[in-house]
């Protein structure tokens, strides 16, 4: 079974994270980058799948050349071999560009099972795997907190507001997971050696066969317009109980237009 597992680099949460004010992108300088953790628990759902039946997992990623080191850590992690799709014709590309051009590189990788993240944490559109299932004509099964792969078949459990749904498809199929999917692993010492030597084929838009999806035309794309600092944080007001706490609260609220 071969599995392709889209992994995407972002700035860490954890950090300091701004959007360029000139060009309205992710300012990728100012802190660190690192695999977006949704793409840690994709890649464990295909580890696990890799531990206990035969299966090969490739990681898929799309990003400058920083995002070399996303594919470091998903080969230490166990991944058996990488593409990394990187243009400067792809720089600011849109949700429509990035699943067209993600769709054309696994037109040369036939896959039994895609995984994706449900919704990244830095673009947070949540749209790329559904997109790129239609544009392959494959099912797609959205938000699963687990996952059962099986020979023939993916199947999994999704949250709604009532409780939840068993889904399932044939393969080849792309499935979206949460963060309740798995608990990712983190890479050994052997798997960091052993990382260094794992194949990472490298793919550009002339690489690509982009005719083989239709590309987009240019009125089709959005374009970021115009952006904003947000404005300073400024400090709260502070209430202090002597019998009519409740009665200031009720004032601020109604006359920040809350209640
Ligand atoms: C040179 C270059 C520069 C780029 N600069 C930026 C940038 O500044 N900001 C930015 O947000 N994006 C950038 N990208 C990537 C691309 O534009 C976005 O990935 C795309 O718009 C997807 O948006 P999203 O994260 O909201 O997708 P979502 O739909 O929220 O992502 C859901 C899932 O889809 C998969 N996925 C999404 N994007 C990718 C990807 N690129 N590669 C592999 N898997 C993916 C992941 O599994 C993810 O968890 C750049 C790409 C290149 C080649």
């Amino acid at each position: 079974m071969k599995i392709v597992v889209l992994v995407k680099q972002v700035p860490d949460t954890w950090g300091q994270r701004a959007l360029d004010l000139q060009t309205g992108r992710i300012d990728r300088v100012l802190g660190e980058n690192v695999v977006d953790e949704i793409n840690e628990r994709a890649l464990e759902v295909g580890l696990i799948q890799q531990d206990t039946m035969e299966a090969e997992v490739i990681v898929l990623t799309m990003g400058p050349g920083s995002a070399s080191d996303a594919i470091k850590k998903s080969l230490a992690m166990g991944a058996d071999s990488a593409i990394h799709i990187n243009d400067d014709l792809l720089v600011g590309a849109d949700y429509m560009r990035t699943a067209q051009t993600i769709a054309a590189a696994l037109k040369s990788v036939p896959f039994d099972l895609l995984i994706a993240g449900d919704k990244s944490t830095d673009g947070g559109g949540g749209v790329i795997p559904a997109m790129v299932s239609e544009i392959l004509g494959i099912p797609h099964l959205t938000h699963l907190d687990s996952v059962t792969i099986e020979a023939s078949k993916v199947s999994g459990e999704r949250s709604n507001n009532n409780g939840s749904v068993r889904a399932h498809a044939t393969l080849p199929a792309v499935i979206s997971v949460t963060e309740r999917s798995a608990e990712p692993r983190y890479p050994t010492f052997r798997g960091i050696m052993k990382a260094k030597k794992k194949p990472v084929i490298s793919e550009n838009l002339s690489s690509i066969s982009l005719d083989s999806v239709s590309p987009v035309s240019d009125n089709e794309t959005t374009a970021v317009l115009t952006v904003e600092a947000r404005a300073e944080r400024i400090g709260g007001i502070k209430i202090i109980d002597e019998g009519d706490a409740g009665n200031k609260i009720a004032e601020f609220l109604a006359l920040n237009r809350l209640i």
